[in-house]
């Protein structure tokens, strides 16, 4: 009962009881005083009096027990009140978190629907994905099936925003458990998990601790692209719900990748020979351009190369234009190895010419590396029909900007030394 009701009550009753104990009193002291006949009428007031009180007394018990039930009455409502808002805010607070994971999946398709390589794509999944999990000194890492390949190898870790090394780079036993089963993962102590030896878990050069793991497979229809890693190295660091949230971003991810690696197979279509995998000459031409211009800013030596095979025509009379296809795919391998390099252009110029675009290459080294290239081509043996044939190359040189300072004259000047080979009598580099 509040202090508010008590006063309720006892202002009620106050004024009856105390005009009844000062009217007891002053009859009391009157026959004290002045008249002992009062007595029985003084016993009787107080018998009165003495009822009134008990009257009283039980009134306000019962006053008091029904506030008391109406209390427990108000208690429980307010407890139902507080757990229906309970209910509520964690409705709202699950509605939230709903809404916020969406907005960030919303985001990184954004991001991904962007990438217009597989290496772009790789680069943002793991990115973001390190970005939503790694507040916990998390490690993220990705690996994937290489397109050409079909290698299995890591291709992106990052702990905390920063790229880190990790040295199993094929994986462990629990990427390989990914691959044979195609499921996600979710292993809460890495220790004691009976799917795994604890013993084979991790390569003893691993310095990282990785003591429990959510992890996805990659995979669009039945392609499988790679697997996307979360590791902590607490133990039961990850929920049910972590698994989840990572296989969306994962198929985010495969879809994007997907639809990169399409684009890049269509780019590479419109910009490589079918029969040799070099470039054209339109790409070439385009690249060239803006090396030039980087070249001429960096103060560098450019270098380029026109080839064209010897007496190709009586070749392929005399074993006929399969086996001629043949030869240009071969002379087209020896070409990558001998000049693949990061920003290097080897294309197929037309029929049996190609040209090269060598950056950072002086005219000296080019004349070297060219020589180089057509003592191995005089030297392999292409083998025919049990029958071992041979060709030659001649090379014709010229570098920017010593001899050029132009594309279409450096293009000029390269075709004139690869004459001036023919002339002298082929199978050789001017
Ligand atoms: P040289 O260059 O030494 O003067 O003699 P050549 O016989 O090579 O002369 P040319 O360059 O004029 O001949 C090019 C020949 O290359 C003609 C054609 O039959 C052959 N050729 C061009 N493109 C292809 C191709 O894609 N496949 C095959 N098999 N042959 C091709
Ligand atoms: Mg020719
Ligand atoms: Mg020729």
């Amino acid at each position: 009962m509040t202090q508010q009701q008590n006063k309720l009550l006892f202002n009620k009753s106050f004024w009856p009881l105390t005009i009844l104990v000062v009217l007891l009193v002053s009859f009391f002291v009157y026959a004290v005083k002045i008249d002992v006949r009062f007595f029985p009428l003084i016993v009787i007031l107080q018998i009165i009096t003495l009822g009134i009180l008990l009257y009283f007394r039980s009134y306000f018990e019962n006053e008091i027990t029904s506030i008391k039930l109406k209390k427990e009455e108000y208690l429980e409502q307010i407890n139902l009140f507080s757990a229906e808002i309970e209910k509520e805010n964690n409705a709202q607070r699950s509605l939230f978190e709903r809404v916020e994971a969406y907005s960030k999946l919303k985001s990184l398709a954004e991001k991904l629907s962007l990438c217009a390589t597989c290496a772009q794509a790789a680069e943002i999944l793991g990115q973001r994905t390190d970005e939503l999990f790694g507040q916990h000194d998390t490690t993220t890492l990705l690996y994937l099936f290489h397109v050409k390949t079909g290698d299995f190898g890591l291709a992106f870790a990052m702990k905390a925003g920063s790229k880190v090394e990790i040295r199993s780079k094929k994986g462990d036993t629990f990427d390989h458990w990914i691959i044979k089963n195609l499921k996600p993962l979710l292993v809460e102590n890495t220790k004691n998990d009976f799917r795994f030896d604890a013993t084979k878990s991790f390569s003893q050069k691993e310095e990282r601790l990785c003591l429990s793991l959510i992890a996805v497979p990659l995979f669009v229809g039945n392609k499988a692209l790679g697997i996307l890693r979360v590791d902590s190295p607490s133990e039961h660091h990850f929920t049910t719900d972590d698994l989840r949230f990572l296989s969306r971003i994962a198929d985010l991810g495969a879809v994007a990748m997907e639809s990169a690696q399409l684009y890049e197979h269509v780019q590479d279509l419109a910009m490589k020979d079918s029969l040799t995998g070099l470039y054209l000459r339109r790409h070439l031409m385009d690249r060239m351009n803006e090396e030039l211009s980087r070249q001429l800013r960096r103060k560098k030596e450019l270098s380029f190369l026109m080839m064209d095979l010897d007496y190709f025509k009586k070749y392929n009379d005399r074993f006929g234009h399969i086996a001629g296809d043949l030869v240009l795919k071969k002379l087209s391998e020896i070409l990558v190895k001998h000049f693949q390099h990061p920003g290097n252009i080897i294309c197929r110029y037309g029929g049996e010419e190609f040209a090269l675009m060598l950056p950072d290459c002086s005219k000296e080294e080019a004349l070297k590396r060219a020589e180089d290239f057509r003592q191995e081509v005089e030297g392999t043996d292409i083998s025919l029909r049990r029958e071992k044939t041979h060709i030659t190359i001649s090379i014709g040189v010229a570098s920017f900007p010593s001899d050029a300072q132009i594309k279409e004259e450096l293009i000029h000047k390269a075709d004139q030394a690869l004459y001036q080979a023919k002339r002298q009598g082929r199978n050789q580099v001017c």
